[in-house]
């Protein structure tokens, strides 16, 4: 074989550490190794309001799951600790991780506080070195940190990190080019990113099948995917068959100041909802009004913990209370009018330019 003409292979990492915020309080307190951690809010015996933020594997024995009303993880497992979110701990060490995953490659794209693509492309000549860079990664992180992670190494984004949820936890794992397509042929359709349950349950009734595997979904066209989807569809296409071409790039860290109100009870009551959110937003302004913003979005979490956004974008500057309310106000009355459910929390944010 001729490799002249042979393109540089493309070599993606996913780096994610495991269950990130319960296994810092688990470094930071000797004594919690062992028993379930649950870090998200208060349980107040059971009564409490907030959700789980992530737990460790210990508390997952017991079915608790991050996102979880917090009641409900109480009484799945009273005597697990509980433990309120310290941001800025968590913070701290997401630096001090991503300080040391920057030195495998200047190409790093952060997704979260725990997690980020690296592209190797370019800087390893095979998959091989690849999982030795993977390797060496993990045990720094480890030496220096004593936190474990695990590691995805792909052809692109979206099966680096389909590797690393299969190395979980505290693994890694490599899927070849070659192994791209055949590896993810008998996963669920909702592994794709932008396939949730609204369009696996509009596949299914396509198929006639439930719970369809990728490989059922390889028989629709690309036309076909886009007359229902639309432009998501021809992207699913291309996903499906375990190809992906966003590239990884260093988003300038989005900053955004925001405040979130949990209601006592669910609740319909408009005139409630409305006061509070403008207390909100008039708090949020406090915070940014002498910041250029250049967006805002509204967060709503229904009774059954269904979490919505709206968001708009605008130019960048500095804005009044007043305009910041009457933007945000018909996002708002959206989720009001769209669905009979009760509202949990309301949120409020706007994006610092
Ligand atoms: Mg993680």
């Amino acid at each position: 074989m001729g490799n002249s003409k042979k393109k540089k292979e493309n070599i993606i990492l996913h780096i994610d550490m495991d269950y990130f915020f319960a296994q810092i309080e688990e470094r930071e307190n000797p004594q919690f190794k062992g028993k379930p951690v649950v870090v998200g809010a208060d349980p107040k015996e059971g009564k409490g309001r907030g959700v789980v933020s992530t737990c460790n594997y210990e508390a997952r024995k017991f079915g608790i799951k991050s996102g979880m009303p917090i009641s409900r993880a109480y009484k799945l497992c009273p005597q697990a600790i509980f433990l309120p979110v310290n941001m800025q701990l968590y913070k701290r060490v997401s630096r001090a991780v991503f300080q040391i995953a920057q030195k495998f490659s200047s190409k790093m794209e952060r997704v979260s506080l725990d997690e980020a693509y690296i592209d190797l492309t370019g800087r390893v000549g095979s998959y091989k070195e690849a999982r030795r860079e993977g390797e060496d990664l993990r045990k720094i992180v480890f030496e220096k940190e004593r936190l474990t992670c695990s590691i995805g190494v792909s052809k692109n984004k979206m099966m680096a990190k389909i590797a690393c949820e299969l190395a979980k936890p505290d693994g890694i794992r490599i899927i070849t080019p070659v192994q791209a397509a055949k590896t993810i042929a008998s996963m669920k359709v909702e592994t794709i990113p932008g396939i949730g349950p609204k369009t696996r349950q509009f596949i299914e009734k396509k198929l006639k099948k439930k719970d369809p595997q990728i490989r059922d979904a390889l028989v629709f066209s690309k036309s076909e995917l886009a007359d229902f989807f639309g432009k998501r569809g021809e992207e699913f296409y291309y996903k499906l068959r375990g190809i992906d071409k966003s590239p990884v790039e260093e988003k300038k860290e989005a900053k955004s100041v925001g405040k979130e109100h949990t209601f006592q009870k669910d609740t319909r009551d408009a005139k409630m909802i409305i006061k509070v959110f403008k207390r909100l937003v008039g708090d949020v302004h406090s915070q940014v009004k002498d910041k250029k913003i250049n967006g805002l979005t509204v967060v709503c979490r229904y009774e059954d913990f269904e979490t919505h956004t709206k968001q708009i974008s605008f130019d960048a500057g500095k804005y009044t209370e007043e305009f910041l309310y009457k933007k945000s106000i018909s996002l708002l009355l959206k989720f009001l009018t769209q669905s009979n459910k009760k509202i949990r929390l309301i949120g409020f944010r706007v994006k610092i330019a």
